[in-house]
């Protein structure tokens, strides 16, 4: 267990390691939408087996999974908190950092999926969507250089 731990949190980093080690093991073939990340229906099924095996479905409501998704990004946040800002980009790329960064990366996206698989929506398309708009929203040759405004 790592120091400051919580046992439901040493839990809950093991059963993501096993699906994640099962998905490795099962020979699908894999489609990538980038390199090294994963097809979100592929984590979306593996997390379903996950919950059904456990028969967790009960627990698996969109408020739930909403804060479950809040506190994984406040895990993620912890090991920002104190960092100055043009320090972290450097140690995210150095261990133990690394690891403990995608592991809480991993922990938000899991739920995000989950929360998306509740509410029915396409959560690929949804960002590519959202991309899109965004780019319509913030045309290239005005916004070069320009920090986003908040409107
Ligand atoms: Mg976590």
């Amino acid at each position: 267990m790592r120091v400051g731990a919580s046992p439901e949190t040493e839990a809950r980093r093991a059963a993501i390691t096993l699906v994640t080690l099962a998905v490795r093991r099962s020979g699908r073939e894999r489609r990538c939408i980038l390199p090294g990340v994963s097809d979100l229906t592929e984590i979306r099924d593996a997390s379903r087996a996950f919950i059904a095996d456990r028969q967790w479905q009960q627990f698996q409501d969109p408020k739930s999974i909403l804060l479950a998704l809040v506190g994984e990004v406040g895990e993620l946040s912890e090991l920002l908190q104190w960092l100055p800002a043009d320090e972290a980009r450097s140690r995210l790329r150095e261990e133990p950092l690394h690891t403990r960064a995608a592991e809480e990366m991993a922990d938000v996206l899991v739920y995000l999926v989950g929360l998306a698989d509740q509410c029915g929506v396409d959560l690929g398309s949804a960002a590519l969507a959202k991309i899109k708009a965004s780019a319509d929203k913030y045309p290239t040759d005005q916004n070069r250089g320009v920090a986003p405004d908040k409107t």
